[in-house]
């Protein structure tokens, strides 16, 4: 029977819960033990695919094709678990399948209720991970912040579980701020304390706290958030800001995580340490030999985590070169407004990444031009593919106007349109090509050189494509179709053999790259940046 790790926040969001469930993950993995990591979001939507990233930040795709909680992106860059749509557990999810089993007249005449039936749909819901699974360890990290409306329910059901599930068999992680107040030069516990009280007025008693601050707790400090929430100063946790997040699982051992985990949950470890991660991954961010510029230009730049799996896979990449990432973020609306000059010259690659709608579409193609036009090496992802293509038909081919029917409906060139069974679609939620598909790459194409294989598998979300009645006339002037879907014959991956880097996928590479792993599409374009550079 698999064991429990349950993860909560207090006093603030955005306290890292997810990296902090991440790490612990990694952590045991390091001990020779299975685990998988379940995200519980108390939001009505059934999954985040319909928010706007401003909203919601990025929305990750699994490989059965679960638009999902951006926290799912962290579980498996840190960890061997491989999550699927179940490992995202919603209220608007929860909702819609006891509605639904309520109409079916499941409950026998009974009155449907918060408890238990929306409360044994949630335990359902997590057991049926862990059944499926089969893994030594799941962590359940429920969103939001203790006192919010509406985890409540989700509270409730990891309470209930506890008690099931039994001594051994589950342990409670409540993740705090604990904020140094400057002008007192002061760290303050009394919003921790509160947060526990909180968490004990429904029945939950944590087991650990892991502390977030900026200096790092003294043993005195410890004992008083021990003695004020009911724990032992030793399950009291620095999680003292760090430089890169991947130095967490490490700074938790330092803290002795893992030893209070198994005697929490009577784990039997196999021997195993942390040292290949601190050899592949720490040791090559912190000190790198060579440093890169590289130039996002996307439309929700503002907000950090809109694409933050591209980031991240950006960090893997130069971490493969051994070099420091500098990341110059561009909001494509402003290369509209001021010129493209003043924010591409001199950077040693561009990305464009994936967007929906109109807004900022001229930017990136503009970004798409300057790239191919003055040699720097040009990665782009779903819609910065179908951007670098639209640039190319209207530049290189004369296809005056040519466009994305998403963008102008009556193009006289639609490059890039939607396949006829897209057109039938009115939905919205989950109505995208989602998820894992093959892609067969060309030999003698960069694509193939890059993976070293002609079959592979990389994850969609998108509901536009290639629009194939272009193939010949792009052709001619040089570009290469190197990977196609082969069921479908539908492009996957163009380049350009006249630039030094011009690559662009209709997938998201992103979403497999891993520090110990980077993905090689995004080494080899560090790689090439790097070689500009010289
Ligand atoms: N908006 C484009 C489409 O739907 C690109 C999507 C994306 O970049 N994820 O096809």
């Amino acid at each position: 029977m698999s064991k429990y790790i349950f993860v909560t926040g207090g006093v603030v969001s955005s306290l890292g819960k997810g990296i902090t469930a991440s790490s612990v993950g990694k952590l045991l993995e390091a001990k020779g033990l299975t685990v998988t990591l379940i995200k519980c979001d108390p939001y009505i939507n059934v999954d985040p695919g319909t928010m706007n990233p401003y909203q919601h930040g990025e929305v990750y795709v699994t490989d059965d094709g679960a638009e999902a909680d951006l926290d799912l992106g962290h579980y498996e860059r840190f960890t061997n678990a491989k999550v699927t749509k179940d490992n995202n557990i919603t209220t608007g999810k929860i909702y819609y399948s006891v509605i639904c089993k309520e109409r079916k007249g499941d409950y026998l005449g009974k009155t449907v209720q918060i408890i238990p039936h929306i409360t044994n749909e949630i335990k359902h819901c997590i057991k049926k991970v862990a059944l499926d699974q089969k893994v030594d360890v799941v962590l359940v990290e429920i969103g939001g912040t203790v006192g919010d409306i509406e985890s409540l329910p989700f509270l409730e059901a990891i309470r209930q579980l506890r008690l099931e599930l039994g001594r051994d068999y589950a342990a409670n992680i409540h993740v705090t701020l604990v904020p140094y107040i400057k002008s007192a030069g002061e760290i303050k516990t009394k919003p921790t304390q509160h947060s526990v009280a909180a968490l004990r007025q429904i029945g939950i008693i944590p087991d650990i706290i892991v502390c977030r601050t900026e200096k790092a707790l003294t043993k005195e400090t410890k004992e008083k958030i021990a003695l004020f929430c009911n724990v032992e100063a030793e399950s009291v946790i620095n999680a003292v800001d760090v430089k890169t997040i991947y130095e967490i699982p490490v700074s938790f051992k330092k803290e002795g995580l893992d030893l209070l985990l198994a005697r929490l949950l009577n784990l039997k470890y196999q021997g195993g340490s942390l040292s290949d991660w601190e050899q592949n991954v720490l040791k090559r961010i912190k000190s790198p030999s060579h440093t890169v510029e590289i130039a996002v230009v996307g439309k929700y730049i503002a907000l950090q985590d809109a694409y933050k799996s591209i980031y991240e896979a950006l960090v893997h990449g130069a971490l493969g070169n051994d070099t420091r990432l500098v990341l110059k973020k561009i909001d494509s609306e402003d290369i509209e407004k001021h010129g493209i000059e003043k924010y591409l010259k001199g950077v040693k690659g561009v990305l464009v990444p994936g967007g929906f709608g109109n807004r900022g579409i001229e930017g990136k193609i503009a970004a798409a031009k300057f790239a191919r036009e003055n040699n720097i090496p040009y990665f782009g992802i779903c819609l910065g593919m179908q951007t670098a293509v639209i640039e190319f038909a209207r530049n290189v081919c004369g296809f005056k106007n040519a466009n994305s029917t998403e963008f102008d409906k009556d193009t006289k060139y639609p490059i890039v349109s939607l396949l006829e069974e897209q057109k039938k679609i009115q939905d919205k939620g989950a109505t995208m090509r989602l998820g894992a598909y093959e892609c067969r790459l060309k030999k003698g194409t960069r694509a193939y050189e890059v993976y070293r294989k002609e079959k592979i598998s990389e994850r969609h979300r998108h509901r536009y494509e290639f629009n194939n009645s272009f193939r010949e006339a792009l052709q001619k002037k040089g570009m290469i179709l190197s990977g196609i879907y082969p069921k479908k014959d539908l492009v996957e991956i163009i380049e350009l053999n006249s630039h030094p880097w011009f690559v662009a996928c209709q997938f998201h590479p992103e979403f497999q790259s891993k520090p110990e792993k980077p993905h090689p599409l995004f080494k080899s374009f560090i790689k090439a940046a790097l070689s500009v550079q010289k």
